[in-house]
């Protein structure tokens, strides 16, 4: 007999895609409307910035269901549908059209929006990136330009300036902070990645601060705090995410850069949960995060999905943590969240271009940034799953196979043995 509620989920990106696969594989059986301000069916992401730009993607390559899949789902899909409004107290959903829609339970995945530079959303020449219809703006973009300006040396800035230079365009990157990613990955890291693109061929100015964008008919000039002037012909502005959080907060969810939940994505009304890179979730050890990553946006809705169905909450939920970046073909990878007070222990295997960075804590490695090691990443993120670890000492010797290491027990003081 099917279930007589109906669950609405507002948003269609990679969060809600778990959100849906989940509810139905778990054995929901009610209905489920699915709400997409987007005109597409879920897509991934991650490519846009990568084989899209570079021509080697098509939007059906990038879908996130396949067409059987999707029907065999049974959803109320409506793309090209956004909710304008959550009426708490009467469970319902409003559209931007003023169709009602009622629900029991209401998963929030609107993810986020490009940070764009005031005034200059707009411009022609000035872009921005996070939908596929950017992602076609863009490659149009960089196929007429000669020289390209990054504004922003993080994730999306410096894979779009990876791919710009791949189609030979000359590239500059301006970015404010003292390194690359600062907000994401400790200095080793950044200082790997700006080795990267310089030996590559891309200029990275530093401790850029812009005084001036001035778009114009041919191109566009950045002018810097000290006087110098960047010229191209097209700016791609790279500076970060906004979480898509004001319908929730219209609806007095709290909300402070991105929805308040807790780990498993429940809200303070029970009947509403949030996921993926528009929730600022509390960890285990009570450190709040709003995470932006592929990973991420799966394993919250993984979770939020079963508790959503009273499931019991599985341990892993939370999990270190892991996103990727490709970069000039090199692939890097972060496993947990490296801090200022780890020890960094190095292991390079140059035969491979591989180079590890274990951030190690007392007997443990609490976070992993690995250059062209996937197999390696697995292998760390069971010894983090297992809580057990070899001596730290073994790591940096390039003739180990970290697999074959023996492993101690080392339970995590916080999340417990
Ligand atoms: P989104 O994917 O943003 O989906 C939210 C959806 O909800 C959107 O379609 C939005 O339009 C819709 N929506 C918003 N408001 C409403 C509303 N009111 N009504 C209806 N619909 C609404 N992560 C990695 O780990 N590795 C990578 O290499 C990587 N590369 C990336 C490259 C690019 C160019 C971008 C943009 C992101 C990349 N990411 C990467 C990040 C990753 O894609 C995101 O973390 C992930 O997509 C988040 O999923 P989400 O479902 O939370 O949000």
């Amino acid at each position: 007999m099917s279930d007589p509620r109906t669950f609405v989920v507002v948003g269609a990106g990679q969060a809600g895609r778990w959100l849906v696969t989940t509810l139905r594989a778990e054995g929901f059986t009610g209905r489920i409307v699915w709400f997409g301000d987007e005109r597409h069916r879920p897509y991934e992401r991650p490519p846009l910035s990568k084989a899209v730009l570079e021509g080697q993607a098509s939007l059906a390559q990038l879908a996130l269901i396949d067409d059987e899949r999707f029907t065999a789902l049974d959803v109320d899909w409506r793309p090209d549908t956004s909710v304008g409004a959550i009426d708490r107290a009467q469970r319902q959903v409003v559209t931007a059209r003023g169709e009602v829609q009622a629900y029991d339970t209401l998963f929030l995945a609107t993810g986020g929006r490009a940070r764009t530079l005031p005034g200059l959303a707009t411009h022609a020449r000035v872009a921005t990136l996070r939908t596929w219809e950017d992602a076609l703006a863009l490659k149009a973009g960089i196929g007429s330009a000669r020289q390209v300006l990054v504004l922003g040396g993080g994730w999306i800035g410096l894979e779009v300036a990876a791919s710009a230079r791949r189609l030979g365009r000359e590239v500059t990157v301006l970015e404010g902070a003292p390194r690359l990613c600062a907000r994401t990955v400790p200095p080793y890291v950044s200082e790997h990645l700006l080795a990267l693109h310089q030996r590559h061929g891309t200029q990275v100015q530093l401790l850029a601060a812009v005084a001036a964008v001035a778009p114009h008919a041919d191109g566009v000039a950045v002018t810097l705090g000290d006087g110098r002037r960047f010229d191209g012909d097209l700016l791609v502005v790279g500076i970060g995410l906004v979480p898509n959080d004001a319908l929730a907060a219209a609806a007095g969810l709290p909300c402070d850069n991105g929805v308040l939940t807790d780990a498993l994505g429940r809200t303070p009304d029970p009947a509403v949960f949030a996921v993926g890179d528009v929730a600022n979730a509390l960890r285990t050890g009570g450190q709040r995060l709003r995470l932006e990553s592929w990973e991420n946006a799966q394993r919250q809705a993984v979770g939020a999905a079963r508790a959503a169905l009273g499931l019991p909450h599985d341990p892993d939920a939370e999990g270190p943590g892991w996103f990727w970046s490709d970069q000039y073909g090199d692939n890097l990878q972060v496993l947990g969240l490296p801090e200022p007070g780890h020890r960094v222990v190095e292991r390079r295997v140059e035969a491979k271009g591989q180079r590890l960075f274990f951030f190690c804590e007392g007997g443990r490695v609490r976070a992993l940034a690995a250059v062209n090691a996937g197999r390696e990443v697995k292998i760390v993120r069971k010894w983090m799953l297992q809580q057990r670890f070899p001596a730290i000492e073994a790591l940096p010797d390039p003739q180990t196979d970290l697999n074959k290491l023996p492993l101690a027990a080392a339970p995590d003081p916080i999340q417990g043995a």
